[in-house]
């Protein structure tokens, strides 16, 4: 049973924790305390801004803390509500899955009141936080295990007006590559979960691995504050890729299980071609090679559909089954609205 001290109607800025209990050895009446922040004033929408679902995607988290420390009540009209490391266990540990737990707080929703930390947690975003809130923000990269094009994404939601309304936010994120992304590793995601809410759900992938680039900071900071701009909480002028002069967002989609390309043994892994670099239906996009036997030509990782290179493996070391690339067919915005 998550508790907090904050009192989510009181205007103003207040700075708490969600706290989880937590027994263990050296701490039998324990509590996990998650940060969090929320400022609040006169009418507006609520906006729920998540950082590190997964612990080892940094992008968000510091976005997030830079975001809490600065954000005056009088900049904004509604309320945010914002946590920068959700699975804050996993973050401390630089780990994508709970050491609490074992678990993916990505896989845990709807949650359980009664159940581990992580499910404690994702019960109460299900419960309690996305029901006060108009929109959803969870900001993810890809973590120590992916590489990313930086990317706002999104589900295609049925709901065509809930649809239209994430459309317009994720591409408010200005990133050069926006990617509609379908499921292939299981339920319980917590942005299925705020969606199926009815939330404004806008999610990303900005970029990966361990060592962040000063311009992907730059996108996940500046992006953010256009998104809540876009949303009507922030005060300020709404920025477009237009009005910062660049080319329109390439719109990309991955829907099919053949876009998700999987190793089919052990291996190492060298990846063939760039990052957003586009990719032909049969091209080889990687390869796979045997530390064991160097003297066997490595396997080939072939595309099965024409697209771009929207995210690669970032670890070289790789299993059986482990997800080595995904390309992104480029689709147009009427084709997504009207899918
Ligand atoms: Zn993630």
């Amino acid at each position: 049973m998550v508790i907090t001290s904050l009192d989510f109607l009181q205007p103003g800025r207040q700075q708490g924790f969600l706290q989880v209990p937590y027994s263990h050895n050296l701490g039998g009446w324990a509590n996990v305390m998650v940060p969090i922040t929320t400022v609040a004033r006169g009418k507006g929408p609520t906006v729920l801004v998540l950082g590190g679902n997964h612990g080892d995607e940094y992008q968000g988290q510091i976005a997030i803390m830079n975001l809490a420390r600065e954000l005056r009540p009088e900049q904004i009209t509604g309320r945010v509500i914002l946590i920068p490391s959700l699975n804050l266990p996993a973050a401390r540990a630089a780990t994508r899955l709970s050491p609490l737990d074992g678990m993916n707080m990505n896989r845990a929703f709807p949650g359980d009141p009664e159940g581990a930390v992580t499910s404690q947690v994702a019960h109460y975003l299900s419960t309690v936080l996305f029901p006060m809130s108009d929109v959803v923000i969870d900001i993810h990269s890809g973590g120590r295990s992916m590489e990313f094009v930086p990317c706002a994404h999104m589900h295609l939601v049925e709901n065509r007006d809930q649809r239209a309304r994430m459309f317009a936010a994720m591409l408010a994120w200005n990133t050069d590559f926006a990617f509609i992304y379908a499921d292939i590793a299981g339920k319980g995601l917590l942005p299925v979960e705020a969606e199926n809410q009815g939330k404004l759900v806008v999610t990303t992938e900005l970029g990966g691995g361990e060592a962040i680039p000063a311009s992907v900071h730059r996108i996940a900071q500046s992006g953010l504050r256009n998104v809540l701009i876009h949303v009507g909480l922030l005060k300020g002028r709404e920025q477009t890729r237009a009005s910062l002069g660049k080319a329109p967002a390439i719109l990309t989609q991955a829907l099919e299980r053949e876009d998700y390309l999987l190793a089919p043994e052990s291996g190492i892994f060298e990846i063939a071609i760039d990052l957003g670099a586009k990719v032909k239906r049969g091209q080889t996009v990687g390869f796979i090679h045997h530390l064991e036997r160097p003297d066997r030509a490595p396997g080939k990782i072939i595309a099965q559909t024409a697209g771009y290179l929207v995210t690669m493996r970032a670890p070289c070391l790789t299993q059986q089954g482990d997800c080595v690339a995904v390309i992104a067919q480029q689709v147009s915005a009427k084709a997504v609205l009207n899918a």
